[in-house]
């Protein structure tokens, strides 16, 4: 008899469904993981409440996975049943000229295992070798869970033109922002502004060495920063809410000749901002999508003790307890940054 196991699907907005997988054995290439810890990201809430602007409804969901090798195809080299991995969960096509010079996360043809029907939230998951990357003794699973958000803010700030002493400004504080600030200040930054519309999440930015950790009130918001940066504005902003309102802000705090970058996903197509002071300031605005060579570089400032992800996890909680997980997060009020589902 074929073994089968569950894994959790969003078939109505609000609710988790768990759908029968059949086990397969990994061919030549892959690689068959138990799982032991997936993290919920702020794009699973999307496509939870079906307000993904991209995965429409019925849709598999997760994707920040970390767990131990199983089984391994014919062909697979670099790693052994018993490894401990972190999955890099992206399928770029290997063939278009972005990929073919490096460039993965630009691929033409980019897609994503749960865009295809294999979800995270479940104890198996199948896999080709190279999109694993192999855990250091140190790192915990729960830990490692969290690589791919940081994957994220690793590739936002080496986009920055951070130097020693840039003024950095970050509008909205969730699991990405406070990573962003982290990695900001280990690039080097000096004063850092942290903007959010929840105290629960500024205390968390102060505690992260934030210089200011302000309230998000709009218009007067962008005035104090501007005059806390020498009357100015900063050097970098980046926006990971992905909100009209903060994405125009981090345009307006910035001083002349300075850069904002987009890391946040819009779940609106289009939004309006103001054109004429790209102009007046010199400023320019570019955007951070998914990460390319950024789990190896995310992995060695965890296993150097630069940043310590689990002080991220404000909730640990079983598979059979995944609904509550989702409802946790969604909830006003809720008062959750980082719930990593644990596997036995
Ligand atoms: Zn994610
Ligand atoms: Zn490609």
């Amino acid at each position: 008899m074929k073994k089968s196991y569950p894994m959790a699907m969003v078939n109505t907005p609000g609710k988790i469904d768990f759908e029968e997988q059949i086990l397969k054995e990994p061919s030549a290439d892959q690689v068959l993981i138990k799982t032991r810890a997936v993290s919920i990201c702020g794009s699973d809430l999307h496509t939870f409440k079906g307000e993904h602007p991209f995965a429409h409804l019925p849709a598999a969901l997760g994707h920040e996975l970390s767990g131990e090798v199983v089984a391994v195809g014919g062909a697979v080299r670099r790693l052994k049943v018993g490894d401990r991995v972190a999955l890099e969960p992206i399928i770029p096509c290997g063939q278009c000229v972005f990929c073919q010079k490096g460039t993965y996360n630009l691929c033409v043809n980019l897609s994503f295992h749960h865009r295809q029907g294999q979800g995270a939230f479940t104890p198996f998951f199948v896999v080709d070798e190279k999109w694993l990357h192999k855990l250091p003794k140190s790192v915990s699973f729960e830990e490692s869970a969290l690589l791919e958000p940081l994957a994220v803010a690793v590739h936002a700030v080496q986009k920055a033109p951070i130097t020693l002493g840039s003024t950095v400004a970050i509008f909205g504080a969730g699991a990405v922002g406070l990573m962003v600030l982290v990695l900001s200040r280990l690039a080097g930054a000096g004063e850092t502004f942290a903007m959010d519309v929840q105290e629960f999440r500024l205390m968390a930015a102060r505690e992260m060495g934030a210089s200011f950790a302000l309230a998000n009130q709009g218009k007067k918001t962008v005035e104090d920063i501007l005059h806390m940066a020498d009357g100015l504005g900063v050097d970098v902003a980046f926006e990971v809410a992905g909100k009209q309102m903060t994405v125009v802000q981090s345009l307006q705090v910035l001083r002349k000749g300075g850069h904002a970058i987009l890391v946040g996903l819009n779940p609106e197509p289009e939004i309006t901002v103001p054109s004429n002071i790209f102009v007046q300031k010199e400023i320019s605005l570019s955007g951070s999508q998914g990460y390319c060579w950024d789990f190896q570089t995310a992995l060695t400032l965890v296993e150097g003790g630069s940043i310590d992800l689990s002080r991220f996890i404000s909730h640990r909680i079983s598979f059979d307890s995944l609904q509550e997980g989702f409802d946790l997060l969604t909830r006003p009020g809720g008062r959750a940054n980082k719930v990593v589902v644990l596997f036995e």
